[in-house]
């Protein structure tokens, strides 16, 4: 049974099978070791007559289906973003499949962008949600000023976690952006791409991959053609600069973890921004 190791039960699973085995399935599906990653713990022999049964339902052993089920399992979080697959050797045995038709299942992953492989180190899921793949439409939908809120509802509370978490080589980045940053003079459109490094290097401080993945999505839309017009009429020279001193006062508070001060300097530049844009937009 040594082959078993390291495979979900989802893969074996068919709602069919749920309608039969129940909750069975389900009790099994929380014993295993279901991180998703190389497990080294042999699921419960009890348990495997299930796991037999259900794989024995599975009609069709083609690499389209064994594409589809694990595609599944990909997308409904089965297997996160980032989480290593079984082996090709264990995927065969699972599927009761030849070892060429996993490949081809792996090829067909592959090409749907839903994993990547390692060479010497296997195959890995690349999948950060539906949201992910939408993310160029949600950027045509909003507005700047929508922009601006969803900055508001994500900002403060990854620099209260920087403050906390920023670690000695983080803000040695964050300082490396500033001087960029100060070195805009009025160039615009660096300006624009180092404000967006210096805010993004606020969010991997936070040391939450789900903000850090938020903040990259703030980023997209960032990039988006509105804000792009917006930004030739409010980033003058001397606005340039006022940003900068926010962004110097953020990155100082940081330095003396005042997580009271980065918290209130984040809501002052962001109070700033959105001031600028709807001056902006009522010129
Ligand atoms: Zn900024």
């Amino acid at each position: 049974m040594q082959d078993k190791i390291g495979l979900k039960v989802a893969f074996y699973v068919t709602q069919a099978d749920i309608g039969r085995f129940g909750g069975r399935i389900r009790t099994v599906a929380n014993r295993l070791p279901c991180t998703g990653r190389t497990l080294l713990q042999e699921p419960d022999i009890s348990d495997l007559d299930i796991y037999d049964e259900a794989l024995r339902s599975t009609a069709n052993k083609g690499a389209s289906a064994i594409t589809a089920r694990l595609r599944r399992a990909i997308e409904t979080g089965v297997y996160s973003d980032g989480d290593q697959l079984p082996a090709e050797r264990q995927l065969a045995t699972a599927f009761g499949a030849a070892r060429s038709t996993i490949r081809k299942v792996l090829d067909n992953l592959e090409q749907e962008g839903l994993v990547y492989r390692r060479v010497g180190s296997g195959t890995f899921v690349n999948y950060a949600g539906p949201l992910a793949n939408t993310v160029g439409d949600v950027s045509d939908l909003i507005s700047p000023l929508q922009l601006i809120e969803a900055r508001f509802a994500v900002e403060p509370t990854m620099t209260r976690l920087a403050a906390i978490h920023a670690t000695r080589r983080d803000l040695d980045s964050i300082e490396d952006v500033l001087a960029r940053l100060e070195g805009c003079g009025n160039d615009k459109n660096a300006f624009s791409r180092w404000d967006s490094e210096f805010h993004l290097l606020l969010a991997r401080c936070s040391r939450n991959p789900l903000i850090v993945h938020l903040y990259q999505q703030i980023n997209d839309a960032r990039s988006h053609a509105q804000w792009a017009a917006m930004k030739d009429i409010i980033l003058t020279p001397d606005q340039i600069g006022a940003y900068n001193n926010q962004h110097r006062g953020i990155y100082e508070a940081l330095t003396r973890r005042d997580v009271t001060s980065a918290v209130q300097l984040i809501e002052e530049h962001l109070h700033k921004a959105r001031a600028d844009l709807v001056g902006a937009s009522s010129d």
